[in-house]
């Protein structure tokens, strides 16, 4: 396995703690990024790298032409070009560009899983302002216009609170390729990452919940506190969402899921075609890291184990804030004297507001221990904001 070499388009964190896990098994993985110091690259001076943007057309066949297998930390990448290295026998690309072509438009996503009888939020296309007000009528207020394409951390989504504030979401998310969908009343948000072998084989991690701040992950408990039989649903929900992808959808997913106050339904949200910060949490937490099982799945070696190693286990985001890099150290300095904790600091220099600049994963041996140690941090991630 440690003659093979793996491409990545995208050097972020994900693509960081890819490359982790791919240094301890001897396997080099190339990145391409337009950031010469990137976090992933940061981690393997060895490698060759390429300083240009993912969706550009030379730069991918030049990674295509040094790798076995290319792989992605982001959706957002040009489909057309991966389709033609497939078609070239270039390098296999896993999953393949199907695959994220079709995740990558969230309508599209959404028309596949419910073409699979996935349980979904209620949705509807929207190509103009009338069918967004047609929208409105049907679903009621409030509810959620979507951006097709480019979505990340809540930025193509608009929460239409009336009539009068559809034309104002569907102009500010560009006044085309949208979709509308009804706000799910939710009382907790569940996440499941799930892995794909070649051949369709599929390893389930355990059901987590997490929480989100103005759209951005702020915070992971796993396992999810919920009763036996959600967790049951949620499992094979996440199961049934990844099984049900077509050939050719290999590497690590993560579902996004809601659990509907009615505390039985579980909504799938959506999919994620790569590690997902939802996952963060198995580095520490798991048997087999989600980040080792993605590479174990490009390379179509055997799955590892994804049951939990603790009894529980939290992942706190740190992101940017108004003071600029203290107030990122601060709290992480902080949790060192935390039992349980480890820091993992991205390498990102510049901390703009909301930037994900690291993370910090608790382990205890019961929940309530759990929850005093994401206190304790919590509060410096506070202070440090303030
Ligand atoms: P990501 O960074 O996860 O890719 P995204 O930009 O694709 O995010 P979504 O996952 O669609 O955005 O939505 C972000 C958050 O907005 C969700 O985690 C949830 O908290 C809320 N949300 C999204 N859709 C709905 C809905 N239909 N009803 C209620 N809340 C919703
Ligand atoms: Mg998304
Ligand atoms: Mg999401």
């Amino acid at each position: 396995m440690d003659k093979q070499v793996v491409g990545i388009l995208g050097g972020g964190q994900l693509g960081r703690m890819f490359i982790e896990a791919a240094n301890r098994m001897n396997v080099t993985v190339r990145v391409l990024d337009p950031t010469s110091q990137s976090p992933a690259k940061q981690l393997s001076s060895f490698a060759k790298h390429i300083d240009e943007p993912f969706t550009s057309s030379t730069a991918i066949q030049e990674l295509a032409t040094g790798c076995d297998v290319l792989t992605v930390e982001i959706e957002h990448v040009n489909c057309d070009e991966l389709e033609k290295i497939e078609q070239q026998g270039l390098a296999l690309v896993r999953p393949s560009s199907s695959t994220i072509r079709m995740i990558q438009d969230k309508f599209l996503q959404k028309e596949y899983l419910a073409r699979h009888d996935l349980p979904l939020p209620e949705y509807t296309r929207c190509d103009t302002l009338d069918e967004a007000k047609r929208a409105g009528k049907a679903f009621g207020f409030p509810f959620v216009l979507k951006s097709r394409l480019g979505a990340y951390d809540g930025r193509g989504n608009y929460v239409v609170k009336s009539e009068a504030d559809v034309e104002t979401g569907f102009k500010l998310l560009g006044g085309k390729m949208q979709y509308a969908e009804k706000f799910v009343p939710f009382v907790k948000e569940l996440a499941v990452m799930v892995v794909r072998r070649p051949g369709g084989e599929v390893a389930t991690y355990p059901v987590v919940e997490t929480i989100q701040r103005d759209n951005i992950c702020e915070l992971v408990y796993a396992p999810a506190q919920i009763d036996g039989q959600v967790r049951k649903v949620a499992m094979k929900v996440a199961t049934d969402a990844v099984s049900c992808l077509p050939d050719g959808s290999v590497g690590i997913f993560g579902v996004e899921m809601f659990l509907h106050e009615d505390g039985h339904t579980v909504l799938v949200n959506e999919i994620a075609p790569r590690p997902h910060n939802s996952g963060h949490y198995t580095i520490e937490a798991c048997n087999t890291s989600q980040y080792e099982n993605h590479l174990r799945a490009v390379l179509d070696m055997p799955l590892g184990d994804t049951n939990l190693k603790v009894p529980a286990a939290a992942m706190i985001n740190v992101l940017g804030g108004t003071d600029g890099y203290s107030s990122v150290l601060e709290p992480c300095l902080a949790s060192l004297e935390v039992p349980g904790a480890t820091v993992h600091l991205y390498g990102k220099t510049e901390a703009k507001a909301g930037r994900k600049m690291g993370h910090i994963t608790v382990v205890a041996d019961c929940f309530l221990q759990l929850r005093r140690r994401v206190d304790l941090i919590a509060g410096r991630l506070a202070n440090a904001s303030d």
